[in-house]
């Protein structure tokens, strides 16, 4: 496992529709490896492949719903959010390819993805709250959307405040 170079704005890749992924190989779990290590080195809840400047539809997660839980840990491929619950709500985002910055993002409550794990079978993932909305951000990423173009508010917080947002 290696840790890999999170790539920040204005960096084309992030801009990009990524790949859709068809060989679940030898590499592919390679870059999920990376993409995990890099993620919890960050520190970060999530990280979307072109993060990591590879245009593909890979996504890893990782989060606690409690801090006294242990994490659950997510990677999907070729990920789709399916279906998308009637009730939004407002949360506070970061990103690390926007370093110090957060904004206001409007997010489904709750939504269920689907996709494939790296053996290539397919998944199927509820989620809610904030892993809905970790979800969300990270496969935003894969069609090139960043969390300040849904943001109704962006700003730059206190540094102290940083260490306790997500991504
Ligand atoms: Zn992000």
């Amino acid at each position: 496992m290696a840790i890999r170079e999170i790539v920040t704005i204005p960096e084309d890749v992030l801009r990009r529709k990524a790949h859709k992924v068809t060989n679940f190989d030898k590499d592919l779990v390679t870059l999920i490896d990376d993409m995990l290590e890099t993620m919890r080195q960050a520190p970060g809840v999530g990280l979307a492949a072109p993060q990591v400047a590879i245009s593909q539809r890979v996504i890893v997660v990782e989060y606690a719903e409690e801090k006294e839980d242990r994490p659950k840990s997510f990677a999907v491929i070729n990920p789709e959010i399916i279906k998308t619950s009637a009730e939004t709500e407002l949360g506070v985002e970061g990103c690390l390819s926007i370093p110090n910055m957060v904004g206001e993002v409007e997010r489904f409550t709750s939504v269920v993805i689907k996709g494939f794990n790296k053996m290539g079978k397919p998944v199927k993932i509820k989620t809610t709250g904030w892993l809905a909305r970790i979800f969300q951000h990270e496969v935003d990423h894969l069609d090139g959307i960043l969390f300040t173009d849904r943001a109704t508010r962006i700003w730059q917080p206190p540094q102290e405040e940083m260490a306790e947002l997500p991504e």
